[in-house]
């Protein structure tokens, strides 16, 4: 019978040292496969040119390394570029690069569908198959890093959690992988430059807190009335609005860190006063800045972009109450790399 090899990147560092000290090496190699494995990439054993031919042969002998494989990739007219993720079990997930003058952000996927059923999301239309291993997110971020060295000359700067995925329903790996990323053992990037981005589940904001984690986090509102609400998002009638505003208020205690709300506005859903005079209440409660965020309609459904007046008038209510309002467009909707569009169409 054929033993399967275990996967040598769910070995912490120490438990790799101590794997080369028990097979009579020295426990500094641990160290330097370790830095092959993360910071470098390697993909083989046969990448690590500095480890001796024997000693990546007997690492082939006892483990894989189960690297996702960037199976096609999409240019969009303005840059942006999206990649088709596969998986070691052949399962498939997106994440996109977003270059602008200043900076390349990369979005990176959390699950293989999605736990949840916001009805304006070609993510929700995928049952969720599971979720995604630390290494799974922090290999979309390196492929995307990489792609940003070759196409723009920098390495990536900054990076979202708003691909496929509810981040929150995925909680320890989503934490296991930013570790990874901030250490100076994988990226080296500051938290701050990360940003995690969630439908609104007060139970995990408040573990958040409690985590004392150090990246920035913004809410996917859309609307600041539970009505409206539970109909874009359907599984928010159980996490009414009293409840997601208490747990950011509990965030906000612990961390100091300013709240992000993302908020699509839609023909005939909320683009009513009712709606705006809500959103700017709700704005108050915790220090927030609001992201107007375009929309990228999936099919010609209920969910379509409202007009231009209507955007007009949160930002004016917005701005005359003192809260930042910065309207996103959305990048790559030729390729189907906006927010929202990510449903591994071409698997
Ligand atoms: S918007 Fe986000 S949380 Fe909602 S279904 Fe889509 S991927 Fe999941």
């Amino acid at each position: 019978m054929q033993i399967e090899k275990k996967d040598i990147r769910a070995l912490s560092k120490d438990q790799l040292r101590e794997f080369f000290v028990s097979n009579g090496d020295k426990a500094f190699r641990g160290n330097q496969v370790y830095e092959w494995l993360w910071s470098k990439g390697a993909h083989n054993f046969d990448d690590m040119t500095n480890v001796a031919k024997t000693t990546r042969q007997m690492l082939e002998e006892n483990f894989v390394i189960n690297h996702i494989r960037v199976d096609q990739m999409q240019k969009s007219e303005d840059g942006t570029v999206k990649n088709a993720v596969r998986l070691h079990d052949g399962l498939v997930v997106e994440s996109v690069l977003i270059p602008t003058n200043t900076r390349t952000t990369a979005c990176v996927s959390s699950q293989v569908g999605c736990s949840l059923d916001c009805n304006f999301c070609a993510t929700a239309r995928l049952k969720r198959m599971r979720n995604l291993n630390p290494d799974e997110i922090y290999d979309q971020v390196l492929a995307i890093d990489n792609e940003s060295k070759l196409y723009h000359n920098r390495p990536l700067s900054n990076i979202v959690f708003m691909g496929m995925g509810e981040p929150l329903m995925n909680y320890n790996n989503v934490i296991k992988a930013i570790d990874k990323i901030v250490s100076p053992e994988g990226l080296g990037m500051s938290p701050k430059r990360i940003t995690v981005s969630t439908s609104g589940i007060p139970k995990m904001i408040k573990k958040l807190a409690d985590d004392e984690v150090k990246f920035r986090l913004a809410v996917s509102l859309h609307s600041a009335i539970d009505e409206i609400r539970s109909r874009i998002m359907p599984f928010s009638q159980n996490f009414p609005l009293s409840d997601l505003r208490e747990s950011l208020e509990y965030w906000y205690n612990k961390t100091r860190s300013k709240i992000t709300y993302e908020y699509v506005v839609w023909k005939g859903i909320n683009d009513n006063k009712a709606s705006v005079d809500a959103l700017v209440k709700f704005c108050k409660y915790v220090p927030c800045k609001v992201n107007l965020i375009e929309y990228n309609p999936i099919d010609d459904g209920e969910f379509q972009q409202a007009s231009e007046e209507s955007i007009n008038e949160y930002i004016k209510a917005l701005e005359k109450n003192d809260i930042v309002v910065k309207v996103r467009r959305s990048r790559g909707k030729d390729i189907d790399a906006a927010c929202g569009q990510l449903a591994n169409k071409e698997a």
